[in-house]
């Protein structure tokens, strides 16, 4: 029993370790192919030959059996053209049109949708930016019925950006902001910071520095921790202007500043200088004009009249120190110098702030209309300025409003896709722990099966051992008393009894103990056992008394039975129990006649034992009721 439950247990355990070990084959290599697309789909910035490194590696590796990793690569290879080039981008918009149409991926509505996305994106890039926005806008309608939180950040998180170059803001942040909120809510942090960078400079653009501020500064900070220090003073830079802008010149002096020595210490003098001309402006604010000058003659041979946007600024600077330092006409010089460059950009922030030092010039040289058409040209710039911000604070009350109800749509979505990976998850354990449940019951059952056939056999057992004479191994009293009432009431056939007893058995024990009696008690069941038929019974029915049921027997038959067994018996060589060593028997015979019950007839054969006994033992008698 213990080794067949031993190997049930085994059978058992072989079968777990082969439903977990089901998708172990190859680790290694889905290992590795695993890292390398988690790793192209983060957004961390891979050099070029590392770039087409992998993508070669996984091209080789996959084919569409590798299901869901082979959807994944096909994605990764769209977004991953350069968009630089336009010959590249005409590539990647064929292969995203050939991945559109392929039957394989349609089946995944996830990775369809986000090809279709790395297509619209090259399209945007590429000049047909009303065709991008409607594709931008249908994969995005899509992603939020297959409720996919990454593809509609993605999608929303390109849309803004877009919105927001257009100078669209309110569409723009409404974009940005939901796209922030979940790609922090799916822990995707690289896109992340993508998208704040983004989100901030929206704000900037916008007219809000204090908002901008408030990212630039979440960025540096993950930059920071990143160690991207080129891209923490890129934010530091930033808030400086923002700082200009908000009119704290001290706070942004020590921004710039900051991101002056970095340049420096790179030794990259143009980004410098360029800071140097920015430091130059705050400090004429404040009136350090010596530290100002200083600030202006160290950019001065690194900008050049083509770098329009540090340029046009440093002549505008220029020509503010002139005028403080009373020299108008060198003042004209550089503003002429300045406007042209402003115009070619198309500065009006820029333009009007020259405006003002221009009339300011022209009354210090005394000429009025000049000096009048100047601030008239001033007036004009600062009230287009200002109804372009009043507009945009409009705008900026309408975003408010709505990014609330994003942010309330995007925690019930973000719910949403916890409780079902929740559920799945307890699904699948469920499924485990279904198959557990079963096999357990498996082994218990067959533990029950195999105890209750132990125990019926038991039982059986113990129900013969109670028929059975321990010492003949004959059926005893009880068995063949019961056996014979059986016989007794078939009224169809005949039935005879032989009842025999040992002789004298108790000088037997006397004269050579109760071990050698006990043995001449077995030789008589064996001797008479093996003399009957295989459907007569012979039975121990007392301590030294025996009854043989004789089926279909008569009388006449039993006798001459009961004769043979006596003159058997009588013969019988006990020598190898003890040389003196003899025994005879004494049988009573009856048949079966009117007798009513099976004890009458056991009476009638007892009876002629009785007689056997006193006719002097060693023989038989029979007893009938016939009086003839
Ligand atoms: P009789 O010829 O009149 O039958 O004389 P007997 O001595 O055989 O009769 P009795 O009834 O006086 O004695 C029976 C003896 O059989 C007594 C008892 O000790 C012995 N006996 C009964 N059962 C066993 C047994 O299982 N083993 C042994 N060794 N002796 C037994
Ligand atoms: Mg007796
Ligand atoms: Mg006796």
């Amino acid at each position: 029993m213990i080794n067949r439950t031993g190997l049930l247990l085994l059978i058992s355990f072989c079968l777990l370790c082969l439903l977990a070990s089901h998708p172990v084959a190859k680790a290694d290599d889905y290992n590795t192919i695993e890292q390398m697309l988690t790793e192209l789909e983060s957004g961390i910035t891979i050099p070029q030959t590392e770039l087409t490194a992998k993508i070669t590696y996984l091209k080789n590796q996959l084919s569409e059996r590798d299901r869901a990793y082979y959807l994944r690569l096909q994605a990764i290879i769209c977004w991953n053209f350069d968009a630089d080039t336009p010959k590249q981008r005409t590539l990647a918009i064929n292969f995203a049109n050939k991945q559109i149409n392929n039957p394989f991926i349609q089946q995944s509505p996830e990775h369809h949708l986000d090809i279709q996305l790395c297509k619209a994106w090259f399209n945007q890039i590429d000049g047909k930016v009303t065709q991008a926005l409607k594709e931008y806008d249908e994969v995005i309608q899509r992603a939020y019925q297959i409720e996919s939180l990454k593809l509609i950040a993605d999608g929303r998180s390109i849309r803004g950006a877009m919105h927001s170059f257009q100078g669209n803001f309110s569409l723009a942040l409404e974009d940005l902001i939901t796209a922030q909120h979940l790609y922090d809510n799916l822990g995707l942090n690289h896109w992340s910071q993508i998208n704040l960078s983004d989100l901030a400079t929206s704000y900037r653009r916008f007219g809000d520095p204090q908002t901008a501020i408030k990212y630039y500064k979440q960025l540096e900070a993950r930059f920071t921790k990143l160690n991207d220090i080129d891209a923490a003073t890129a934010m530091i830079t930033e808030m400086a202007i923002a700082y200009e802008e908000l009119g704290e010149y001290n706070k942004a002096i020590e921004y710039y500043q900051k991101s002056y020595d970095h340049w420096q210490k790179q030794g990259d003098t143009f980004s410098a200088s360029a800071i140097a001309v920015n430091i130059s402006g705050s400090l004429i604010k404040l009136n350090r004009i010596s530290e100002a000058r200083e600030y202006l003659s160290q950019a001065s041979p690194h900008i050049s009249s083509k770098d329009e946007a540090f340029y046009s600024f440093m002549k505008l600077f220029e020509a503010e120190i002139s005028l403080i330092d009373e020299n108008p006409s060198e003042a004209l010089d550089a503003l002429l110098e300045a406007k042209s460059a402003f115009n070619r950009v198309k500065n009006k922030r820029g333009l009007a702030q020259l405006s003002q030092i221009e009339s300011q010039v022209y009354t210090s040289l005394g000429d009025w209309p000049k000096a009048f058409q100047a601030l008239e040209r001033y007036v004009q710039l600062h009230n287009e300025l200002d109804a372009k911000m009043q507009s945009n604070r409009t705008t900026e009350m309408r975003t408010r409003f709505n990014t609330e109800q994003i942010e309330t749509e995007n925690k019930q979505l973000i719910e949403l896709q916890k409780a079902r990976e929740l559920e799945l998850h307890i699904l699948e354990q469920n499924r485990y722990l279904q198959l557990a449940v079963i096999i357990l019951a498996v082994i218990v059952i067959l533990f029950i099966s195999l105890f209750a056939i132990k125990q019926v056999q038991k039982s059986k057992l113990l129900a013969v051992l109670a028929l059975t004479d321990h010492l003949t191994k004959l059926p005893n009293r009880r068995q063949t008393y019961s056996e014979a009432e059986k016989h007794f009431s078939d009224n169809n056939s005949k039935l005879s009894l032989i009842l025999f007893d040992a002789d004298h058995f108790k000088k037997i024990n006397d004269n050579f103990g109760h071990e050698i009696g006990d043995k001449v008690l077995f030789e008589l069941a064996n001797i008479s056992n093996l003399m009957m038929r295989k459907t007569d019974l012979v039975g121990r029915v007392g301590g030294e008394e025996f009854l043989i049921i004789l089926p279909d027997t008569t009388l006449e038959q039993a006798i001459k039975i009961a004769n043979r067994l006596v003159e058997s018996i009588a013969k019988t060589d006990l020598s190898h129990l003890s040389p003196t060593l003899s025994i005879s028997v004494s049988a009573g015979v009856a048949e079966k006649e009117q007798d009513a019950s099976f004890s009458e007839l056991l009476n009638r054969a007892d009876t002629a034992l009785y007689e056997a006994k006193t006719n002097g033992r060693n023989r038989a008698v029979f007893n009938t009721q016939q009086t003839d």
